[in-house]
């Protein structure tokens, strides 16, 4: 069987690199954003339509300014780059208008603070993954014989408004592809037991079934178990999938 696998690194470049990107994104957004509002006030107020050729021409001599020295020592690609992307943004507004696609107007690149803050959630998203990855491999690696519940995640995160928060942070069905992935990866087996066994309602030790609520966190049986209602399903989950695998 062929695994394929993809790598992601972090970038961690020294205090004064670091500097550096940071002095770069801040010139890359100031050019930009000068840029965009050149066209749009050319445009609203004279009907002149700016090029990426003149602005380039323009960015030679801001370059030579005194009072714009700063940008003199920033890369001239990383400065070229922002009027390309001006020019980009509207070239796809107008092929939008042109094909009747929905491509927005050209904005002060907001835009960029909405992509900071997805590659904070790619970010949170990443840990997680990097920790339910290191879980699944910790199981694989020392059971042969791995037993989960299959559970409806779609529709239990439609049921009940604080119930499905809680299933949607945890990324239950997350974690659970990671460790299917890891199981194969390692040739072992993992048993799906269905939810319909109902493995919160059976006694693990007697088999008798009772109604348990949301909040009642132990298992009181007639046969005399008395046992954490999580650990009583776990031992049911576990009973059904080595039987299933023997
Ligand atoms: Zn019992």
């Amino acid at each position: 069987m062929i695994f394929k696998k993809a790598f992601k690194y972090l970038l961690t470049p020294p205090k004064t690199e670091e500097s550096l990107f940071n002095q770069f994104a801040g010139a890359k957004r100031w050019i930009f954003n000068r840029a965009l509002a050149q066209r749009k006030e050319g445009w609203e107020k004279e009907k002149k339509s700016i090029t990426l050729f003149s602005q380039n021409d323009e960015l030679v001599l801001l370059k030579k300014q005194e009072n714009l020295a700063w940008l003199a020592k920033i890369h001239s690609q990383v400065l070229q780059q922002a009027l390309n992307d001006v020019d980009r943004a509207f070239l796809n507004f107008f092929n939008g208008l042109r094909n009747k696609t929905n491509v927005g107007y050209p904005r002060f690149n907001r835009y960029k603070a909405r992509k900071k803050l997805n590659l904070l959630h790619c970010h949170l998203k990443n840990l997680r993954l990097d920790f339910f990855y290191k879980l699944a491999l910790e199981i694989v690696k020392n059971h042969d014989i791995i037993g989960v519940e299959k559970m409806n995640v779609k529709g239990m995160l439609q049921g009940l408004r604080t119930l499905a928060r809680a299933i949607s942070d945890a990324g239950w069905g997350m974690f659970l592809n990671c460790l299917k992935n890891k199981a194969e990866e390692y040739g072992k087996t993992l048993y799906e037991v269905s939810s319909l066994l109902g493995s919160t309602r059976l006694c693990s030790n007697c088999g008798r079934k009772q109604t348990l609520g949301l909040g009642q966190r132990e298992y009181i049986c007639e046969c005399g178990q008395s046992i954490d209602r999580d650990l009583n399903a776990a031992i049911n989950i576990k009973n059904l999938a080595v039987g299933a695998s023997v």
